[in-house]
């Protein structure tokens, strides 16, 4: 099938190329074949490189973009260009010649060209740039006589050995080198020994003479190691590097890159084959990167570095320390070194002038290159800058308040994950980059954390108290270990999806969790534990990347969260402007209902009552629910129900207080009782005790309570519908709670949810229990006003499917996507870790379906839940309480469908806040179009 479908598309692209004819597109003396909005075809780089040429005339080197269509169809014709490109790529080499009044190959006036790739989404660093091409043994004296400088020559013609060798010579040819120890790095070693030789630290240091030298020494090199001449013929090096560019696209780093980003592979890239202007020209020549807002805080300042004498590539390799552009670009490596502004006032000038031009044209912060040649300013590049999530922020507030943007736009400028890295503590990105990653998991609960590694719940409290960072590393976890989790900076578990229990609670917590990192090998008796090669042991520090699931070893710098945020606090105000979906949250206690109010949840879409045996004072409850599990008759456990009732009243009374004013769903008891059912033998014979029961009895007890397929089994209503007074407590234990909040003056409004039902009759069975207690309260406490509602959570099949049925019984619905992906896809949500992986690393599924909602086919019931719903009752209210929730293209998906509202845990309150707003600004993006 997928390679049916991949053929196609194939002969469409290819079919598309050919028809399409046009391969080239030239830009350059105020001209431009393309524009900006051509992306598609001329990659980022080139459909900029023809708005600033064309439109905005600003001073771009002439030149000529390559389409991606060409990429695709050069990978699906074993190498081969469509037959008409040489001879396109000849006329606009004229054009470009007649432009700059040079002759590429010309032995009196040579031109030299850059070929650059450049697709629709940047890749930063993952591609090629061959710089200074058409130097030959011919065309070399031409261009010292024409530039009068001798060494300036012979520094193009090295960097030239250096690139062309490196990229065409050894990456594109599959040349694997040997230790790591590419042509690149020889190369580099020699230039670096000629440098100690002569003493000398900088590059700019060498004379003609040296460099000469070096250039013969090279071109030795080159033949010794991979076996082929250096190219002397400029027509061979262009169509050499333009290959180069098309083979990288698939090269190792681009498809891991892509794969990181989800980038598409089929998208190709294009090639822009450029004049050379040189920035290595001497003192009155630079080249440097600049930004139309510092990208690391969003200070609206022009921000930038730059090297005198220097070619591009010297600022991103860190050869020599930059200097900064004017006085805003200065920090603790550059205070001390001379402002563009200083010394080229002139250029400086003009190339302000022109980042102003670029913002107010593309009404964003540009990232952009230039070159100074001999004094005179050239534009290689602009692009939409990368911004971190302060940044970000910062900008679509000014923005707005610069009159730059609309608000709707605004809010498309910040991404969920760069909010993200507002709500917690990060590792140190600069840190990161240099540590090794020793495994990969699941990334179950964002941020990062750093500590010491515990194998056991009691060893992280213990840790804590003491004062210290604790990382918790588990086989699984369960509802035992819940104290330790909460002590714990972090959690890392062998197994477990992203809704395993792990993943659940730290999420809730905001708590830094990697689950389901399969590699990892716990040994408790020896308190060590080891991922692949690497061991570590108890007390040693690890720290983890819980938003990309990498686990290090060690102990990372780390970065605060942006606690106390005002310009966060603006912008999700502003948000909430414009977005209609309603966001609550998924809390059960009142600290995570007063905090996700804080973050912004107007109201709880899902308290789990069964939350209530876990954690702190959780014991005395907990002890009582296992008296009631492991019962066996009406009255024994009707005596454990009672005993049950007060704990229950309190917890619930505390998190309808603490959410006054909103409406709190209040979800039935969904237990999953195999893991209530103690295994410790000392609270075994507590039980026993407590009971009057013997050790054997209690265990044959528990074998029947053992169930094959426990998320099928005893749970939820069929709990309910069994048992009556388990019902029927809980709903006395939410009304009583809501009436004498509401007599004390508080605004109560709990919503009670029936969880795991299948048929209308189960809900008809449980509503005639709650409808009847509620007289009861009523009677009881005299509150005539008690709210009543009665939902229902739709997270079986059929529950979605005779929706239209189900509403006739329900005021309101909560999507409950958790189990509906669960029993949609047939996927274990507790067993995924051992094959999730190896399904997105090979592509079988796109994303992880417990994160992000597969809106194809678990949307698919969604629709059809929603659209019978609402046939039944047309204003049904319908919301979402699984994990998706919170995910930003869920949130989306929910808007377009009609929810009401989205309900996630307080930490992605914003993240869900932000998505509804951009699906509100997207659907009026495109009806503008
Ligand atoms: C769900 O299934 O989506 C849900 C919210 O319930 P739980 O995760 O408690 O099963
Ligand atoms: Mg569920």
């Amino acid at each position: 099938m997928a390679k049916t479908v991949k053929k196609a598309a194939k002969k469409a692209a290819v079919k598309k190329a050919v028809k399409s004819m046009k391969n080239v597109y030239y830009f350059g003396g105020g001209k431009a074949d393309g524009k900006g909005s051509m992306k598609e075809l001329l990659g980022g780089k080139g459909a900029n490189l023809a708005e600033m040429a064309g439109l905005m005339k600003l001073p771009v080197p002439p030149g000529f973009t390559i389409t991606t269509e060409v990429c695709t169809y050069y990978w699906d014709n074993k190498k081969n260009y469509p037959s008409s490109l040489k001879a396109e790529v000849e006329s606009n080499l004229k054009k470009v010649e007649k432009e700059t009044k040079k002759v590429f190959g010309s032995v009196d006036n040579p031109l030299l060209l850059s070929v650059r790739s450049g697709a629709r989404a940047s890749m930063p660093g993952m591609m090629e740039t061959i710089l200074n091409i058409g130097l030959t043994e011919k065309t070399i004296p031409g261009m010292i006589k024409k530039t009068g400088n001798e060494r300036f020559v012979y520094d193009a013609y090295r960097r030239l050995i250096m690139m062309y060798s490196d990229v065409v010579m050894e990456k594109a040819a599959g040349i694997e080198p040997k230790d790591d120890k590419g042509i690149r790095k020889v190369l580099d070693g020699m230039l670096h020994d000629v440098k100690s030789k002569k003493g000398v630290k900088d590059d700019t240091d060498l004379t003609a003479e040296d460099l000469k030298t070096l250039c013969a020494e090279f071109k030795k090199t080159v033949k010794n190691v991979l076996g082929k001449e250096f190219p002397d013929n400029p027509m061979l090096q262009l169509w050499g590097a333009i290959g180069a560019v098309f083979s990288s696209w698939n090269g190792k780093r681009a498809i891991a890159y892509r794969n990181i980003e989800k980038i598409p592979h089929e998208w190709g890239t294009a090639v822009n084959v450029q004049a050379m202007v040189f920035g290595n020209m001497g003192t009155d020549s630079a080249t440097g990167v600049a930004f139309s807002r510092n990208p690391g805080n969003g200070d609206s300042h022009f921000y930038g570095e730059y090297l005198i004498n220097a070619q591009g590539e010297d600022v991103v390799a860190g050869i020599r320390t930059p200097s900064p552009m004017n006085k805003w670009s200065k920090n603790t490596h550059s205070e001390h070194l001379p402002t563009l502004e200083q010394v080229m006032p002139k250029a400086y000038k003009e190339l302000d002038g022109i980042q102003k031009k670029l913002e107010k044209h593309f009404r964003d912060m540009l990232d952009i290159e230039f070159t100074i040649e001999q004094g005179r300013l050239w534009m290689l590049q602009c692009r939409v800058g990368k911004r971190n999530g302060t940044a970000a922020v910062q900008m679509a507030l000014d923005m707005v308040k610069e009159k730059l943007i609309s608000q709707n736009e605004a809010v498309l400028r910040v991404t969920a994950s760069q909010l993200d890295e507002l709500l917690h503590p990060a590792i140190d990105p600069k840190a990161e980059a240099l540590a090794k990653i020793v495994g990969k998991g699941l990334p179950a609960g964002p941020g990062g954390a750093s500590g010491k590694v515990v194998f056991t719940s009691e060893a992280a409290m213990a840790l804590k108290a003491k004062g210290e960072k604790a990382i918790l590393v588990r086989e699984e976890t369960n509802p035992e270990d819940v104290e330790g989790m909460r002590a714990a900076e972090a959690i890392l578990t062998q197994r477990g999806g992203m809704t395993s229990h792990a993943a659940l609670v730290a999420r809730g917590w905001g708590k830094c969790c990697i689950v389901g990192c399969g590699e990892l090998e716990i040994n408790l008796s020896k308190k060590t534990a080891s991922i692949g090669s690497v061991t570590f042991k108890e007390g040693d520090f690890i720290t983890l990347n819980g938003t990309k699931g990498f686990v290090y070893l060690g102990q990372l710098k780390m970065l605060e969260a942006g606690e106390g945020n005002n310009n966060l606090t603006k912008f999700l105000d502003m948000c909430d402007k414009i977005k209609r979906l309603d966001v609550r949250t998924n809390a059960d206690t009142p600290e995570d209902a007063v905090r996700a109010k804080k973050f912004g949840a107007k109201g709880i879409g899902l308290f789990r009552i069964e939350h209530m045996f876990y954690g702190t004072n959780a014991e005395k409850p907990l002890f009582i629910l296992r008296k009631m599990i492991v019962s066996k008759t009406t009255e024994e456990r009707t005596k454990a129900v009672n005993e049950l009732f007060p704990f229950m009243k309190k917890a619930i009374k505390g998190t309808i207080k603490a959410m006054a004013g909103f409406g709190v769903t209040i979800r039935l008891m969904d237990p999953p009782l195999h893991e209530f059912i103690p295994q410790q033998k000392e609270v075994k014979e507590q039980v026993c005790k407590a009971m009057g029961i013997t050790m054997e009895e209690f265990d044959s007890r528990a074998a029947v309570l053992h169930e094959v397929n426990p998320m099928m089994g005893h749970r939820g209503v069929r709990l309910g519908v069994t048992y009556p007074e388990i019902t029927e407590m809980q709903s006395r234990a939410i009304l009583e709670s809501a009436a004498e909040l509401i007599k004390e003056g508080v605004k109560a409004m709990p919503e009670i949810m029936v969880p795991v039902v299948c048929h209308e009759n189960e809900l008809i069975d449980q509503r005639a229990i709650i409808e009847r207690v509620y007289k009861e309260v009523v009677a009881k406490t005299g509150v005539k006003k008690l709210p009543l509602s009665v939902g229902t959570m739709i997270e079986i099949p059929r529950a979605a499917i005779m929706s239209h049925k189900i509403a006739e019984q329900a005021d309101f619905f909560s999507f409950g996507t958790n189990d509906l992906t669960q029993m949609t896809f047939g996927f274990s949500r507790d067993d995924i870790g051992g094959f999730m992986g190896a399904y997105l690393e090979k592509g079988v599924l796109k994303n992880d379906p417990f994160q992000t909602l597969d809106q194809d086919g678990v949307g698919y019931l969604i629709k059809q839940g929603v659209k019978g719903g609402r046939s039944t009752k047309a204003k049904l209210k319908i919301g979402i309480c699984g994990e998706h929730g919170g995910d930003a293209k869920s949130v989306e998906f929910c808007h377009r469908e009609g929810f009401n509202y989205v309900s996630c845990s307080p930490f992605r309150v914003p993240i869900a806040r932000l998505a509804a707003a951009q699906a509100v600004a997207k659907e009026i993006k495109t009806k503008k179009k």
